[in-house]
């Protein structure tokens, strides 16, 4: 499969053709919503959109990624393309956990400046979702008269965050997981090492900022496979072993709530798995280094139980991020899980 793309995008497919037919006729809508968890590439695709429409020398819709105004925007260097997010807002000062409505503010005032080198201003406003209800107010009125140049760009990881009279004033586009292979050749096909384009692809949700990070992060990998190979002994372990798994990970988990937070996330990848090979779709796992366990849980349980085992794990890990006790949660989890065959 060849993924080769005039954006140099992987994955949702669909989504970047919208974008990339607008850069194509010049016409780009004033507002768009952009939502997926992180790592699908919206913030890639609101850039790639921004060079294509700034380019000095774009080709049919597709940016050159050589010129000045391609450099630019994607250091955030860009006359015309104004950022915002989390970060931006922490360096400047502020010790808010969400947008502030002074940084909607800003917003609202960078938005009707004329473009100085091009015929848009873009947008750009990352986090999104942690736009408090009276932020997004203070921005809808920039949405609702637009100036005629501007292309504002919303990134949400959640789209229930945004209030329906934004929403409805924005094209949506939902960004979801890439298939694993399509990552892989992705990653290939810019030139990875092939070894290193399967690990990082075998390792992600279908997140594939995610996977080109870990290609030019090689630790990145060995940790995250350090982490699924714990989660993997977890769960092929006895009844008895897999409490003492949970207690131990309660214990280290207020020191090492990250860490620990992964492992748990880790036995969900797979439980899917088993549930994967347990539904016939064997071709769509994502942890292929452990498909020796995923296939004897799908060889001894039914689906009922591994969706059972899988739903456990997402309200342990919901009542820990409601700091439930972490002991509690863990233990309540496994004894859900369904027991591992006997080998003999
Ligand atoms: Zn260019």
């Amino acid at each position: 499969m060849t993924i080769a793309n005039g954006w140099r995008f992987c994955g949702n497919r669909q989504s970047m053709d919208k974008l990339h037919q607008a850069a194509r006729r010049r016409s780009p809508r004033h507002a768009f919503l952009l939502t997926g968890a992180p790592s699908m590439g919206k913030r890639t695709l609101a850039l790639r959109f921004a060079q294509s429409l700034l380019c000095k020398r774009p080709i049919d819709g597709d940016p050159c990624f050589e010129c000045g105004s391609c450099r630019r925007v994607l250091r955030e260097s860009h006359a015309d393309v104004s950022n915002f997010s989390m970060d931006r807002q922490t360096a400047q000062g502020s010790n808010a956990v969400s947008l502030t409505i002074e940084t909607a503010r800003s917003i609202s005032s960078d938005a009707p400046l004329r473009p100085l080198n091009g015929d848009w201003r873009f947008v750009i406003v990352d986090d999104a979702e942690l736009l408090l209800p009276d932020a997004q107010e203070a921005l809808l009125k920039t949405i609702e008269e637009p100036p005629p140049f501007m292309v504002l760009l919303l990134l949400a990881s959640d789209l229930d965050s945004i209030l329906p009279t934004i929403r409805s004033r924005c094209e949506l586009l939902e960004l979801g997981a890439t298939p694993n292979p399509e990552i892989a050749s992705f990653l290939d096909a810019q030139g990875t090492d092939s070894r290193l384009a399967e690990a990082a692809a075998s390792l992600t949700s279908g997140a594939p900022g995610w996977a080109i990070r870990a290609s030019n992060d090689p630790m990145l990998i060995e940790e995250s496979m350090s982490i699924v190979e714990q989660a993997a002994a977890w769960i092929d372990s006895s009844d008895f072993e897999r409490i003492a798994t949970a207690f131990s990970l309660s214990d280290i988990m207020p020191k090492q709530r990250t860490e620990t937070m992964s492992i748990i996330e880790a036995t969900a990848g797979l439980w899917r798995d088993s549930v994967l090979v347990r539904s016939g779709n064997s071709d769509r796992i994502i942890l292929r280094a452990h498909s020796d366990l995923t296939a004897r849980l799908a060889g001894s349980h039914d689906i009922s139980e591994l969706l059972g085992a899988l739903s456990a794990v997402w309200t342990c890990l919901d009542d820990l991020r409601i700091n439930v006790r972490p002991r509690l949660a863990l233990e309540s989890m496994v004894l859900t899980w369904p027991r591992m065959p006997t080998s003999n």
